[in-house]
């Protein structure tokens, strides 16, 4: 079972690799010291199987969005196109395109835009993912969650507008100071635990939780960014999506699984921002005895010194059981939130980014994504907006076509 899993995992992987340069990061608080694991880990997914959708569940998630109910008001989205913007350099890929930092022709902000090819999407039957991006995308607004202000397409590429978010991403930060002090992980681990709670509060899933998806803003606090895997998710869902040291159990298991796999994936965070590596992690490894390790449950796991607290919560949240995992018991996310761990948190505060963040990231103006790898360019921008034929603009109804 564990081997047909991998190797379906293992075949259908999307997501972006590539090495960070070791660099110190000027006004890092705390002592930075090289790391050799430094390499992004790639989100997977798999579409559906034909064995689930024959067992005749109640809740059929296969329906577009649109069909399933999705009770939220979508934010009134503005009208972009190609032309609005200057495309200037890359600042992340994924195998669906890259991200590019742009500048407003009209406005001279800056913004971040994420093109994907609708061909490569069609063929590795990511579509629900991708209208469920941009639907989920456009249904929350948080200060802790990456903000869309629109999409549109053209016959090649579809197109998301997003703002620029010019401190990097966490994973980077956390790669080069090795682990993170405790206050320090507890700021992040507590910022996350805020936005999940909103978007469980809305019933969505984000379900791909990890370093490389928290970016953080100009006055440190962070935004959520990629929800390529969120979805709405009132009761349960089976897809098997995520990344593989984050995935719960139960998604492993093929079981239908809840919004939990959310606080699972916190517990596996917090464990990486304490110690510098995922807990389930052992170096060469092959995916099938990391999926071994994990359905195992915590037993297997080894702890390195860390504040007993935060031990305690880890452990609460990487409970095997999602009826026994905290932010899954009756008291939901309050559990989290009046877990002595987080005891000196003001919640309310927090929310209302009136706490200092541990780290400031060092840019020099509005437009400097030096927080960034470094991507070769090639041609990809002189490709946007060409004229080709259009086979799969059916399957992203809700991306308008807009004037090149
Ligand atoms: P994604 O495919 O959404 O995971 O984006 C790939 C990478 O692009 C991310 O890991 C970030 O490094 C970068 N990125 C995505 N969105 C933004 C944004 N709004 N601002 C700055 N960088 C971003």
């Amino acid at each position: 079972m564990i081997r047909r899993m991998t190797d379906k995992l293992g075949h259908l992987a999307h997501g972006h690799q590539k090495n960070l340069q070791q660099q110190p990061i000027p006004g890092l608080p705390f002592p930075v010291t090289t790391h050799t694991h430094l390499e992004h880990r790639g989100s997977i997914s798999t579409q559906r199987t034909s064995e689930s959708s024959k067992r005749g569940e109640s809740v059929d998630d296969t329906r577009p969005i649109s069909e399933s109910l999705f009770p939220y008001q979508r934010r009134p989205k503005g009208t972009y196109r190609l032309a609005d913007f200057y495309f200037q350099r890359t600042l992340g890929t994924g195998s669906f395109g890259r991200v590019h930092l742009v500048r407003s022709k009209h406005n001279l902000r800056f913004y971040a835009v994420k093109v994907l090819q609708k061909e490569k999407i069609v063929k590795s039957k990511q579509i629900d993912h991708t209208n469920n991006e941009q639907q989920m995308l456009l249904a929350v607004q948080h200060p802790f969650i990456i903000n869309l202000w629109g999409s549109f397409q053209d016959a090649t590429n579809l197109y998301m507008v997003m703002d620029f978010v010019p401190g990097g991403e966490l994973f980077t930060l956390l790669r080069r100071s090795n682990r993170f002090p405790d206050p320090v992980a507890k700021f992040y681990a507590a910022e996350v635990a805020l936005a999940l709670h909103h978007l469980h509060n809305l019933d969505i899933v984000y379900r791909d939780l990890k370093p490389e998806n928290i970016l953080l803003g100009l006055d440190g606090h962070i935004k959520i960014a990629d929800f390529g895997f969120a979805k709405y998710c009132p009761n349960t869902t089976w897809t098997l999506c995520g990344t593989p040291d984050y995935l719960a159990p139960e998604v492993i298991n093929q079981s239908r699984y809840n919004k939990s796999v959310d606080w699972y994936a916190l517990g596996v965070l917090i464990f990486e921002m304490l110690t510098g590596l995922p807990p389930f992690h052992r170096p060469d490894d092959s995916p099938m005895a990391l999926y071994a390790r994990i359905q195992s449950g915590p037993s297997s796991i080894r702890f390195p010194a860390i504040n007993i607290l935060a031990k305690d919560l880890i452990l609460k949240f990487l409970e095997s059981n999602p009826s026994k995992r905290y932010g899954n018991l009756r008291n939901g996310a309050g559990d989290v939130f009046s877990h002595p761990w987080f005891r000196e948190v003001d919640w309310e505060k927090l929310r209302n980014r009136d706490i200092v963040a541990p780290y400031l990231p060092k840019v020099t103006g509005e437009g400097d994504a030096s927080a960034f790898e470094q991507y070769e360019e090639g041609d990809a921008a002189a490709q946007y907006g060409l004229v080709a034929d259009d086979v799969h603009g059916i399957h992203f109804p809700d991306f308008e076509y807009t004037a090149v």
